[in-house]
């Protein structure tokens, strides 16, 4: 069976193709929507989603989130007494959802398909696919978010030929694509993209203001502190979405600090960001030769789509009115387990065809820092190209090919993906030449061919930081490591939940009303103790009840 994974930055999500139609799959919660968040617990064993994502409060240095921002660099995360890469904790949260579809459907998961931003670079969904393969499974295909939810946008209209424009607005990150539907095809027209601006500014925004209403410092006050400031502002970003005016108010030890927000202020503050958003607008339209903006549909899919700023501020510039998609969390997962319906050569969309594209120019470094472009952004996959080129001088003996994505005309300004040192022949009467083939496949990772005219030798291979590259053998030793931890199983999760929940509110609580939280949770524990198998569900439902209102409390 092969399944589709959205794995985000917040939540993960896990869908399968069948009978039909896309089915996602729940927890052991009901829920589609996972958090991605690993824990370490007491036992050396890891916890993943909601269980987890409780114990961020309380146990801090044996919890990690949002590390799907380091993918594909070195950068390593504190989880108890070790460092783990990202590709490592995300191999967990592969683990964990196959668990979930196994559990759910008791057919075993072989193959996944799992979803990236439509900017992430060659060393990123590399290692996408280790994180697979450190979860025994092969990651087979590699699908652009935004892609996948054109695909499934495409099966929830009724008219097939239209063109459509995916606004996904996630919490680190921002893609808008052209997309154009006929017949059986979903074909990408144009991406423009800012990985570097997500739902997380809007929220610094509201922080800032408060830092600044207040005479506070942010580099005086304490991390802490700032920590909780950022927890209101967050809660004050969401209400804003129905308010006119919101009061904003954070404790620090006897000291209350308040802040009172209108959305007009709210709107005139986050400008900066809006100007940031129209320009990938403005891109992605023009790759499209802009033929594009009286199309009436647009998608708005990712968490940060939800927020009414971004949605009055899109309207505004399109004069259309914005809606946000049926289940914006769900639509990638979708289109994921779409494509894994399509792989299979299912039912009626076995001939349904993604053409997608690559959203950013590739190319390689000439003399003078100068930029040469090989792959033009936006070019169809899978996409192969040649340049022609000679060594800068005579009587050179090797050539270092050095690989850059952007489009900026200094090719250190760019992006740096990796180099080949080739070796030529010296030849002191003539340049020698040489072409550069760059492959780029329906997953999105390059591979370079450098072949030398006078000898016709052939150098290759697939462009990736030395730094992140295993060796089948390594990749092996890493998975049977892995492997070795166990992940929270299905039947204690809830009984686990209520357990972390209980002790993420009595370490916020004090007084009187953590006493009372106390002798709820021993009851709670004694009934769980004495019960049989039958009663369980009443007594954790009647525990998390009491738990919410707990919190509602607060
Ligand atoms: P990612 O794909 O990066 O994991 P999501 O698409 O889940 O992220 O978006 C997460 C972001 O969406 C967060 O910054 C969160 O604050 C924001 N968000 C979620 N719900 C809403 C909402 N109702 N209104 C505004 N922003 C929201
Ligand atoms: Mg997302």
């Amino acid at each position: 069976m092969i399944v589709g994974i959205d794995l985000g930055t917040t939540n993960s999500l896990v869908g399968i193709y069948q009978d039909g139609q896309v089915k996602l799959i729940p927890n052991a919660f009901g829920e589609f929507l996972t958090p991605s968040v690993v824990a370490l617990d007491d036992n050396d064993e890891i916890i993943v989603g909601k269980i987890a994502k409780e114990r961020l409060v309380t146990h801090p240095d044996k919890t990690v989130s949002q590390f799907k921002r380091f993918m594909g660099t070195k950068h390593e995360l504190k989880l108890g007494s070790r460092t783990y890469k990202a590709e490592e904790l995300s191999s967990f949260i592969i683990r964990k959802l196959i668990d979930d579809v196994e559990t759910y459907l008791g057919k075993e998961v072989d193959e996944v398909i799992v979803s990236v931003p439509a900017y992430f670079n060659d060393a990123q969904r590399y290692a996408t696919k280790l994180a697979g393969q450190f979860a025994g499974v092969k990651i087979d295909r590699i699908i652009n978010e935004p892609s996948a939810a054109a695909l499934a946008k495409r099966s929830m209209l009724n008219q097939e030929d239209q063109s459509l424009i995916v606004v996904d607005f996630g919490g680190g990150t921002l893609d808008i694509s052209v997309v154009e539907l006929f017949d059986n095809i979903v074909e990408i027209v144009s991406i423009a993209g800012d990985n570097r601006l997500g739902g997380e500014d809007f929220t610094s925004v509201i922080a800032e203001e408060f830092l600044v209403a207040n005479q506070l410092n942010k580099e005086a006050i304490s991390r802490e502190f700032y920590g909780k400031v950022l927890v209101q502002a967050e809660k004050v970003k969401l209400e804003l979405n129905s308010k006119e005016e919101v009061q904003m108010v954070v404790l620090d030890e006897e000291k209350e600090f308040s802040l009172v927000l209108t959305y007009q202020r709210f709107y005139e503050l986050c400008k900066p960001l809006l100007v940031r958003v129209k320009s990938v607008l403005d891109r992605a339209l023009l790759d499209a030769n802009n033929s594009y903006v009286t199309s009436n549909h647009f998608v708005l899919v990712g968490g940060t789509s939800k927020l009414r700023l971004v949605q009055d501020f899109l309207s505004y510039c399109t004069k259309q009115i914005m809606e946000v998609s049926v289940d914006p969390d769900l639509i990638i997962a979708r289109g994921c387990a779409l494509l894994a319906g399509i792989k299979e050569r299912q039912g009626e969309i076995r001939d349904l065809l993604l053409s997608d594209i690559c959203p950013f120019t590739l190319g390689i470094e000439i003399v003078g820092d100068h930029f040469s472009p090989i792959i033009e952004r936006n070019s169809s996959l899978p996409a192969s190209r040649i340049e022609y080129y000679s060594t800068s001088y005579l009587g050179q003996s090797q050539v270092k090919i050095r690989i850059y994505q952007g489009e900026m005309m200094k090719a250190s300004q760019n992006l740096f993906l990796g180099e080949l040192d080739v070796p030529v022949p010296i030849n002191h009467q003539i340049n020698e030449s040489f072409t550069v083939r760059f492959t780029y496949d329906l997953n999105g990772i390059l591979d370079v061919e450098v072949k030398i005219d006078s000898t016709q030798k052939v150098f290759s291979r697939a462009i990736l930081q030395d730094s992140i590259t295993l060796t089948e053998q390594e990749i092996k030793i890493k998975q049977a490591e892995l492997s070795r931890y166990k992940i929270n199983a299905q039947e204690t999760e809830i009984y686990q939940f209520l357990v972390e929940k209980s002790n993420r509110l009595y370490a916020m609580l004090l007084g009187k009303r953590r006493n009372e939280l106390m002798t709820a949770t021993i009851q709670f524990e004694e009934q769980v103790n004495q019960a049989s198998m039958y009663h369980l569900p009443k007594i954790y439902q009647s525990f998390s009840r009491y738990l919410d209102q707990v919190e509602r409390g607060l």
